[in-house]
C-alpha cells in the first residue's frame, strides 16, 4: 500500500530516503535529528556543513552513509505558536518540498518522521493530519511507497472527539457472537417444533413479487466473483482504475493482479480497501466482501470501525486507517 503508518525507529528505515526533522542550521540538534546523525555516523554532519542552511518549510538532501537509508533529506518544520502564523502552509510546505527532492532523486521509498510535532510543538493530530493530506495528495499523481513513522504511541493520537466517538461506537456493537448464537439457535430449535415444512416459492413466483429488472440483475450477479464485482463498480462509479486503486491504497501490481485474474481472492483488508474507495453502502460492502469469502462481524473491533466510518459516509482510508492504528487494529490494505 503506498501509504503505511507505521511504529519503528526511523534511523532503522530500509528505505530509498529517510526525512529528517532538522532545524535551519543543518547542524544537528536533539530529538530525531540526534538519532539519524548519531546512526549516520561523522559524514552527515560534514556534509550538513557544506549546504549553508534551510529555510523553514524546504528541505534539502544528503547521502545516508551508515544508516540503511540512501539518503536523507533534511527538512525544517515551523516552530508552532499558535496555529495563526502561518505553521500549517510551512508544514505542509515541508512535506511537498521533501516529497519533491524524493521524487528528483528516483526514489521509490520514503519515510517520515512527524515533523514539528517534539521540541517544536506542532499538535500531534494535527501534524498527522498535515502529513497524510499532503502525501495522500502526492500519491494521487505519483508512484512511490511513502511511509509515516512513529516513534511511540503516545505520538499518535486522532482526535479526542472522533476517538471517544468511535469508542462508544465500539462498545454498543461489540457482542459476544456466542451469545447471539446460542439465542438464534434456541430460537430455531423453537421455530422447528412449531412450524411445518416451510411452503418454499418457487423461482417463478419469486419472480412475480419481485420488479423483473431487479431479480435478473441480482441473478446475473450471482456467480460474479470478486474482481468482476470490483470492475463492474468502478464503472457504475465512473472512476478509472487509478482513481479507485489510488484511493483505496493499494499498489498498481496488486490491482493489475486482481484485474487480470477472475478468480482473485484479496485478503479481508485488501477487498475492504475497495469498497471504502468505491464508499459502497454498507450493504454493498457486505455483498463485495461476500465475492471474497468474508464478512463484516460484531465480535471485530476491526470490522465495527469500518461499520463506524461507512455508516458515518466517512470513506477517507487514511483517516480509518489513523483509527484503527489508534485502536491497534491491523491497517487497510495493509
Ligand atoms: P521537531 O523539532 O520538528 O518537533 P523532534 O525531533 O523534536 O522534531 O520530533 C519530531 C517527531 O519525531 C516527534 O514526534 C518525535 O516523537 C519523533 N521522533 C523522535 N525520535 C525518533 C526516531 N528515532 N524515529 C522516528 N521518530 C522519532
Amino acid at each position: 500500500m503506498p501509504l503505511e503508518i507505521v511504529r519503528n525507529d526511523i534511523t532503522k528505515m530500509a528505505v530509498d530516503a529517510i526525512v529528517n526533522a532538522a532545524n535551519e542550521s543543518l547542524l544537528g540538534g536533539g530529538g530525531v535529528d540526534g538519532a539519524i546523525h548519531y546512526a549516520a555516523g561523522p559524514k552527515l554532519l560534514a556534509e550538513c556543513k557544506t549546504l549553508g542552511g534551510c529555510k523553514t518549510g524546504k528541505a534539502k538532501i544528503t547521502g545516508g552513509y551508515d544508516l540503511p537509508a540512501k539518503y536523507v533529506i533534511h527538512t525544517v518544520g515551523p516552530i508552532y505558536e499558535d496555529g495563526k502564523h502561518g505553521e500549517k502552509a510551512l508544514l505542509e510546505s515541508c512535506y511537498r518540498e521533501s516529497l519533491a527532492l524524493a521524487k528528483a532523486h528516483n526514489c521509490e521509498t520514503v519515510a517520515f518522521p512527524l515533523i514539528s510535532s517534539g521540541v517544536y510543538g506542532y499538535p500531534k493530530d494535527q501534524a498527522l493530519k498535515v502529513a497524510i493530506d499532503v502525501i495522500s495528495d502526492f500519491l494521487l499523481e505519483n508512484e512511490m511507497k511513502v511511509y509515516i513513522v512513529i516513534f511511540d504511541k503516545a505520538s499518535y493520537k486522532i482526535g479526542e472527539k472522533l476517538f471517544s466517538d468511535i469508542a462508544e461506537y465500539i462498545d454498543d456493537h461489540y457482542v459476544d457472537e456466542r451469545a447471539v448464537y446460542r439465542r438464534e439457535s434456541v430460537s430455531i430449535r423453537r421455530s422447528f417444533r412449531s412450524v411445518r415444512a416451510p411452503q418454499v416459492p418457487d423461482l417463478c413466483e419469486y419472480k412475480a413479487m419481485m420488479p423483473t429488472e431487479d431479480l435478473d440483475a441480482k441473478l446475473k450477479q450471482i456467480d460474479e466473483s470478486f474482481s468482476q464485482m470490483l470492475l463492474r463498480k468502478i464503472d457504475e462509479k465512473g472512476m478509472t482504475d487509478a482513481e479507485c486503486y489510488k484511493k483505496a491504497n493499494i499498489d498498481r501490481k496488486l490491482f493489475s493482479k486482481i484485474r487480470s485474474d477472475v478468480h482473485y481472492k484479496p485478503s479481508k483488508p485488501t477487498a475492504i480497501a475497495f469498497a471504502i474507495s468505491l464508499e459502497l453502502s454498507l450493504n454493498e460492502t457486505e455483498d463485495m466482501l461476500k465475492k471474497a469469502g468474508f464478512a463484516l462481524s460484531h465480535s471485530n473491533k476491526f470490522d465495527i470501525i469500518i461499520e463506524y466510518f461507512i455508516s458515518n459516509g466517512n470513506y477517507n482510508i487514511f483517516e480509518i486507517n489513523e483509527a484503527l492504528f489508534a485502536f491497534d487494529q491491523s491497517l487497510l490494505g495493509a
